[in-house]
């Protein structure tokens, strides 16, 4: 892995403000899709010129604002804002209360993250194939894995966090907006270079992606006061649980067919506590890296 592999300091994003999300939204409906390899949205894009990287260190504003992107061309109900507050509604309604986050959510726009074929797709409550039998993340588990890793004794504040399996690259956009800096591995290097691809034009400063095995970690990063892993494992890797920073939280799916979402706090040196949370779905996590 080269320097350059390991520090993915996106360029600086352009920001404006949102209005809050509506809350009347129609039930989510889940579309079954096909597990078919998948090119991403962000290729069609216009991508904006480069800018000089600045310090991916830098304490980014209050994150109420909308990440600015170049917006490609393509029909204007798939971009449109109401649509993306609809799917936060749904979110909110799932129960998902955490302004910050249902803020976070509303910013992104996930249809970047999607190939054109499903973009019609982008924004209902459901996960989708991205390739390599992988899949984006249904937009309330993100939001609510968030959410909890949040609720810390810190008021919410995050300075350092780290998420295991980039995928597409989506939950670490929405985890840069309630993140100092965001840590994300993937190791299937096509998925990494994908997310690559897609964070690019919305010039995310404070996201660093690393291709690798996400079950060791990142031990020259750590401590983290947050972990989110996308994977899920028949038991979380002992690696992660000692990069948390004491008071820190890592939110993880565990189990192989029946899988809970796990709260881990880390509340001393040697002394974590684990709550189980709620059923959930999530492609396994596999160790070792894919070419
Ligand atoms: N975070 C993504 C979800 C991607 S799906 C989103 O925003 O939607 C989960 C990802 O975890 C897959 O891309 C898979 O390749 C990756 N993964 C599984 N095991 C991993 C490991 N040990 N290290 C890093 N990534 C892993």
């Amino acid at each position: 892995m080269t320097e350059k592999d390991k520090r993915f300091p996106l360029n600086l994003s352009s920001v404006v403000d949102k209005p809050k999300a509506q809350r009347a939204g129609a039930p989510a409906r889940v579309v079954a899709t096909p597990q078919t390899a998948t090119q991403n949205a962000a290729r069609n894009v216009n991508l904006a010129p480069p800018r000089p990287a600045v310090s991916t260190t830098e304490r980014i504003s209050p994150r109420k604002e909308a990440i600015a992107v170049t917006t490609p061309a393509r029909p204007a109900a798939l971009v449109s804002d109401a649509v993306r507050s609809a799917m936060v509604a749904r979110v909110a309604k799932q129960g998902v209360r955490d302004a910050r986050v249902l803020a976070a959510l509303e910013s992104v726009p996930r249809h970047l993250f999607i190939e054109p074929a499903l973009s019609s797709q982008a924004y209902i409550d459901a996960s989708l194939p991205i390739g390599h039998h992988q899949t984006i993340s249904q937009p309330y588990i993100v939001a609510r894995m968030i959410e909890v890793m949040r609720a810390n004794g810190n008021g919410g504040t995050l300075d350092r966090v780290l998420e295991i399996g980039t995928g597409c690259g989506y939950q670490a956009a929405v985890l840069s907006l309630v993140a100092r800096e965001v840590y994300s591995i993937e190791r299937i290097k096509p998925l990494h270079e994908l997310a690559k691809t897609n964070l690019r034009p919305l010039r995310i400063p404070n996201i660093r992606l690393h291709y690798g095995d996400g079950m060791l970690g990142l031990p020259q990063a750590a401590p983290f006061d947050g972990i989110i892993l996308a994977a899920a494992g028949l038991e979380v890797p002992q690696a992660l649980l000692e990069q948390l920073s004491i008071g820190g939280r890592l939110v993880a799916p565990v189990g192989e067919r029946r899988q809970v979402l796990q709260l881990i706090e880390r509340t001393g040196k040697f002394e974590w506590t684990r709550t189980t949370l709620e059923d959930c779905h999530f492609v396994p996590l596999r160790s070792g890296v894919v070419a």
